[in-house]
């Protein structure tokens, strides 16, 4: 129905479902590039909405809607994997370039389905069992006979649709609310972790894959807050295991565009695949400023089959997130900036154009490290500057009239 031949007097259109903060940052590669980003947003104000004169409102769950962001568009991508499976279906017969292919991106849609497919690669995955009844949930907690964690099936992002169960009573009332609510869920065994690390990779349709630094990603109440790149104190051995196995299962699912794999560490030094991602994601937020080539030109450059880009690191970086705060301050933001840049210069600030609620990822900063500095240090110099710019307060209790 749509022919997605490249013209060579117009750019290529990329369009993309969901109007976050990650589709507004992908615009921002789009337009150096010499495109323009098409964003499918579901009110006008939203992050990327902002950015780009080529919206188009809508609900990611409406056909019609998809039908009409895909129309002339040359790659169909996604800031978010909540797109329905059929509707994806649909496109592709429509002969819409649907990138990453809905037969990869249901591996980041559903868990369970994520989790056999990984088992069947020989990927190392956390024990999990399928759960449609209370009985199967206490069959593998008596099975794995330590903690567990139970997770919806679908729909669940930043910790939320994960319930990290205390004891078997827990288990079994969390699970039989689930399934009164016609909610599919599955268990797995609670992993006795040292950390959690995120290997970023890249594929394109040619084949051609390449993999960022692997980085540690630091979580508060399953939100992610920071992230160093690269990972302190990651084995070289380690390392390699974690990219190869990335780019292994960026291969065999098909993947097309960014794969973010987020890996536990555990107390043992073994890696288990946690979760997928196939788009953008925050675990590399960092390549912004520290790497030769971002993870929103990567995403471009990958769904349009160009050739892909460094993906080296240029300093060893640390990115914090910048969540609403309980009380939002009473001083503006355009104020909290200008105090950050007076006291970190070589701080970078990327704010979504989001308005401040609690817990809410508005914003995120990169410190780059300078050639002496020490990771402990970036951490501690991104982390203060994230929180002054959700809090308004100095950690150290800086004043600058002192
Ligand atoms: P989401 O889809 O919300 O990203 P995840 O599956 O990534 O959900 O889980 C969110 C967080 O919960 C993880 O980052 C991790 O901290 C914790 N978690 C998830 N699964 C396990 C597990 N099997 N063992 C221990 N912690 C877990």
């Amino acid at each position: 129905m749509y022919a997605v031949s490249r013209s060579p007097a117009s750019p290529p259109v990329v369009a993309m479902i969901g109007g976050g903060q990650l589709a507004r940052m992908t615009a921002q590669a789009a337009i150096a590039l010499g495109q323009t980003l098409r964003v499918l947003a579901v009110r006008s104000d939203e992050s990327a909405a902002q950015v780009t004169p080529d919206v188009v409102l809508g609900s990611h769950t409406d056909l019609e809607a998809l039908r009409q962001v895909a129309k002339g568009a040359t790659a169909f991508t996604f800031d978010h994997e909540h797109v329905p499976t059929e509707h994806l279906d649909a496109l592709v017969a429509d002969g819409v370039n649907v990138a990453p292919p809905p037969g990869a991106l249901v591996h980041a849609q559903d868990k369970l389905l994520m989790r056999r497919r990984l088992s069947d690669l020989g990927a190392p995955v956390p024990r999990f069992a399928e759960v449609t009844s209370v009985q199967d949930a206490i069959a593998f907690s008596e099975q794995v006979g330590g903690p567990a964690v139970i997770k919806t099936v679908r729909g669940g992002y930043d910790g939320r649709g994960v319930v990290l169960a205390a004891d078997t009573d827990e288990v079994c009332s969390v699970v039989e609310r689930y399934l009164a609510d016609g909610v599919a869920v599955m268990i797995e065994e609670r992993v006795a972790m040292r950390r959690e690390l995120a290997a970023l990779v890249a594929r394109s349709p040619f084949g051609q894959g390449a993999a960022w630094p692997v980085v540690e990603t630091v979580q508060r109440d399953g939100i992610c807050v920071t992230v160093l790149a690269p990972a302190p104190d990651l084995s070289e051995e380690l390392g390699s295991a974690a990219s190869e196995l990335a780019l292994r299962i960026a291969s065999s699912l098909g993947v097309v565009g960014v794969l973010a794999v987020e890996l536990f560490e555990t107390v043992d030094g073994q890696l288990l695949v946690n979760e997928l991602a196939m788009r953008p994601h925050n675990s590399g937020h960092w390549t912004m400023d520290g790497a030769r080539t971002s993870q929103f030109e990567q995403h471009l450059r990958a769904v349009l089959d160009y050739p892909l880009g460094d993906t080296s690191a240029l300093a060893p970086t640390v990115m914090g997130n910048v969540l609403g705060a309980p009380e939002i301050p009473a001083m503006s933001m355009d104020e909290r900036v200008h105090h950050l840049f007076a006291r970190m210069p070589d701080a970078k600030v990327h704010l979504y154009g989001k308005e401040e609620r609690p817990g809410r990822k508005i914003g995120h900063v990169n410190i780059v490290g300078g050639p002496a500095e020490s990771m402990t240090s970036l951490r501690e110099r991104a982390e203060r500057a994230a929180h002054w710019l959700s809090h308004a307060q100095w950690t150290d209790g800086w004043d600058p009239h002192a």
